[in-house]
């Protein structure tokens, strides 16, 4: 069994979060350490630790994420000049919570891809 992180307790709102969408799938809410204007994380309520886990039975639930950030962009008002969609894997990804989730960046210019 998969270990529980914070982010079970965002799902089930025990601990605070700025919540902007929440359905049977999936729940997004703001990053506690922005790194842009507009920076959200949009995760499958079930536990999933790493893209490393993923099953084809996912595959619903995970595509969810991807209208849903289409949704928040809108919300956001970042749509047109655009925005980042990410995913780190493991350490060298630089996953620092092991739930699986879509960051998604905007409201400026986010530069090139990678630095350094
Ligand atoms: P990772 O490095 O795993 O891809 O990203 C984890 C993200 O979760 C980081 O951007 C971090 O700021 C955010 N984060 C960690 N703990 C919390 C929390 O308790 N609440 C919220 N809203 N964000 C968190």
């Amino acid at each position: 069994m998969a270990e529980e992180t914070i982010f079970s307790k965002i799902i089930r709102k025990e601990i605070p979060a700025d919540i902007l969408y929440q359905d049977d799938l999936v729940t997004a809410f703001r990053d506690i350490n922005p790194r842009a204007p507009s920076h959200i994380l949009i995760i499958p309520n079930k536990l999933i630790p790493t893209v490393n886990d993923v099953e084809a039975d996912d595959e619903r639930m995970l595509g969810r994420l991807f209208t849903v950030a289409r949704q928040l962009a809108e919300q956001e008002g970042v749509s047109e000049n655009g925005y980042r969609l990410i995913m780190n894997c493991n350490p060298h990804g630089g996953q620092e919570v092991y739930h699986i989730h879509m960051h998604l960046l905007g409201g400026r210019p986010l530069g090139p891809m990678l630095v350094g």
